[in-house]
């Protein structure tokens, strides 16, 4: 499987970072070594002093598919959750210094962890959801679906024009501003609406 991940998907987040709001979705991929096992901590990498977590919705797919209209998008996932798109910050800084790709910032081992994941009738509306991480006990993050730029069944629309989807494959649907570092020692438990669904440790 691979995972595929939206960047700048919410005008907060890519303006806390300095970045052009896109005008079509940013995206790049991370490798199955990148998620975490349930439960399994985080194991924080030798190589950054500033990793950063970043809670994004994580849909599942279930269908191959190449060109897939936006109109026909939404039979291709039925399951979503809660993820962190961890990111190494002082290393995509040099890599985006030097033009240079974002892989060493955003798919090293362990970058990926996603939660348990959830039938989306159990929610009214996936266009408008509350979703948030804690570190500790505290809020940190918290977005709400409906200011993605673009939203599931448009990522998927687009996506699929380069990169044939398979079943099984994630994609992170990007981060609202918030993101900041995490150190060892913390809790992180990442939440849709009132549902706890991942919660590990740093180590
Ligand atoms: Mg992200």
């Amino acid at each position: 499987m691979k995972i595929i991940c939206i960047g700048r998907n919410y005008v907060d987040h890519a303006k806390e970072l300095n970045n052009p709001i896109p005008k079509e979705p940013v995206f790049f991929m991370k490798p199955d070594t990148a998620l975490i096992q349930s439960r399994n901590p985080f194991i924080y990498p030798s190589f950054s002093n500033d990793i950063h977590h970043e809670v994004e919705i994580v849909v599942k797919i279930n269908k191959i598919g190449k060109h897939i209209e936006e109109r026909f998008a939404h039979k291709y996932y039925e399951e979503i959750t809660v993820g962190v798109d961890f990111t190494a910050r002082d290393v995509q800084q040099q890599c985006k210094e030097k033009g240079l790709p974002w892989e060493k910032a955003k798919a090293f081992d362990g970058s990926a962890p996603t939660g348990k994941f959830v039938n989306i009738s159990e929610f009214n509306d996936i266009n408008n959801l509350i979703f948030s991480l804690q570190i500790n006990g505290e809020t940190k993050q918290q977005g709400n679906t409906k200011d993605m730029l673009f939203n599931i069944n448009q990522i998927i629309a687009y996506v699929s024009q380069f990169v044939t989807l398979k079943i099984g494959d994630y994609i992170f649907t990007g981060t609202p501003a918030g993101v900041g570092a995490v150190k060892i020692g913390d809790k992180i438990e990442c939440f849709i609406e009132d549902k706890k669904l991942l919660s590990f440790n740093v180590k």
